[in-house]
């Protein structure tokens, strides 16, 4: 049987899938954040980094590439602090 192939194997990290997502996505209070990485390691699409700049309190700021985010909100719900907050699309 022929299998036709409409992309390349391992293309993905080039296509940017934030499109998908309809209703929220993430926002970051850059101030309430503790740098704790866990947005990190819950997100899964690996997408929430470390910034590499500190707020007012000295701490290591992250953020979310929103050009992959489908806007799960898992970031959100697992913060420690709250420092995210899922917005609407438009809004
Ligand atoms: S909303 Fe979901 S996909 Fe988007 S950054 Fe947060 S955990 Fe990742
Ligand atoms: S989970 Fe919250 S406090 Fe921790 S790094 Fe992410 S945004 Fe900052």
């Amino acid at each position: 049987m022929k299998i036709l192939l409409t992309a390349k194997p391992g293309t993905t990290s080039q296509v940017k899938t934030g499109n998908w997502r309809e209703l929220v996505y993430p926002v970051i209070d850059i101030e309430k954040c503790i740098g704790c990485g866990i947005c990190e390691r819950v997100c899964p699409e690996g997408i929430c980094f470390p910034t590499g700049e500190k707020n007012s309190s000295g701490k290591g700021f992250y953020a979310c590439d929103l050009n992959w985010c489908k806007g799960c909100g898992l970031c959100a719900s697992e913060c420690p602090v709250k420092a995210i907050e899922m917005k609407e699309e438009g809004k």
